[in-house]
């Protein structure tokens, strides 16, 4: 597609299969950068200048499943395991809550046992209660990462966290392509994760109340630019109100090291092109430039935010734990101190000419659109 065909599809509100399709093909620097400046401006039109900030705290790298692109997958005995105390996970939300982010984002492996669901009960209690003293009326607004768990638990959960305003959970279905979906999800007892549990996972959580937010990894070996549409397609089927994308970035820790990666620079591009391409699709949804990306190349999450995101989820997370949490290799921010943090806001709003929304919960357009909340 050449710059002036690309200029006449931009021109349309809604896109056709073709047309997304014809977005993630892109490689051309000039039609590339007329994408991501679109999805940039839309991004404005639609959700004004704020940038949304969520304080990302990783509680645990105990896992009892072996994703196979996962460095904390059950099978990396090289993984040396953690768990925050209770302490050192609310001291991390208040760090946040006193830095005007006004959510937190809970992240950790997955494990299913009434150990780990009661001590996230009372994590989410206590952050709540910090939040209220802190001086937020409702309580800070909480993000849970924590795979699939059962209808009770998401309840329980729902109930602990205390402000049902704000209540989100992050849950990304990985890649809409079945076949790799269970490549990627089978260890060596066969399937450990499956598409209609996924999507159960989904509806429940939507049903109970919680903001739904979803995702898949970009550049996956042999995940196709189809599969990408398919899956932006899969997103606006499930209504999703927010969004979590990264480039695919092997482990060392996974079981994909055969399957190699995607060039960075091609890598790059299509993460942007795909970013930009769901910001087109789907315009009311939060999105969240992801950690991979900023792993990917210095700046990363900027360059997120110049394509269409309008989410950034800062790590807070305890100096001494951070290295544990190894997705992929080499991940950003292991290393970074608290005050990075300051430095990565600044950054943002300089590069991109953002302002954080500071002491407020951010839900997304979408969420508010269909639940009738006007404050966000
Ligand atoms: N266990 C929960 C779950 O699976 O939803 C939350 C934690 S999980 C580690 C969070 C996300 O990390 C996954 O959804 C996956 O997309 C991403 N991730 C894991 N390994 C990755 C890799 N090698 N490259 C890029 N993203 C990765």
């Amino acid at each position: 597609m050449n710059l002036q065909t690309l200029e006449s599809v931009l021109a349309k509100d809604t896109f056709t299969d073709e047309d997304l399709l014809a977005f993630l093909s892109l490689t051309d620097t000039e039609c590339c950068a007329r994408l991501w400046r679109e999805a940039y401006d839309r991004t404005t039109r639609v959700h004004g200048n704020a940038l949304w900030f969520r304080g990302l705290i990783e509680i645990s790298n105990y896992c009892i499943y072996d994703c196979r692109y996962c460095g904390i997958r059950k099978g990396n005995h090289q993984a040396q395991r953690y768990t925050l105390t209770p302490d050192e996970i609310v001291e991390a939300a208040r760090y946040a809550v006193r830095a005007g982010y006004g959510s937190v984002a809970l992240q950790a492996g997955e494990r299913t046992d009434e150990k780990f669901i009661a001590f996230v009960e009372d994590v989410l209690r206590r952050i709540h209660r910090m939040s209220i003293e802190e001086g937020i009326p409702e309580g800070c607004g909480v993000t849970l990462s924590f795979g699939e768990q059962t209808e009770e638990t998401y309840e329980r959960w729902a109930q602990a966290a205390g402000n049902r305003k704000a209540l989100r959970y992050l849950l990304r279905i990985e890649t809409s392509n079945l076949e790799l979906f269970n490549y990627l999800h089978s260890g060596k007892g066969g399937a450990q994760k499956t598409w209609p549990a996924r999507l159960e996972a989904l509806a429940t959580l939507r049903k109970l109340g919680y903001q739904v937010g979803t995702g898949v990894m970009i550049g996956i070996p042999g995940q196709s630019l189809e599969d990408l549409v398919r899956d932006i397609r899969t997103f606006e089927s499930l209504d999703a109100d927010m969004l979590g994308m990264g480039p695919y970035l092997v482990s060392h820790g996974g079981d994909m090291v055969a399957d190699g990666m995607m060039q960075k620079d091609a890598l790059l591009t299509l993460t942007r092109n795909m970013l930009s391409a769901t910001r087109l699709a789907l315009p009311t949804v939060n999105m969240a430039a992801a950690t991979a990306l900023e792993t990917l190349v210095t700046g990363g999450r900027t360059l997120g935010v110049l394509s269409g995101c309008n989410v950034i989820m800062p790590n807070v997370t305890p100096q001494r734990t951070r290295a544990s949490y190894q997705l992929y290799d080499n991940k950003q921010g292991t290393e970074s101190e608290p005050d990075s943090n300051v430095m990565l806001e600044q950054e943002l709003e300089a590069v991109t000419g953002r302002v954080i929304g500071r002491h407020r919960f951010g839900s997304s357009l979408h969420f508010r659109n269909r639940s009738g909340l006007l404050a966000h």
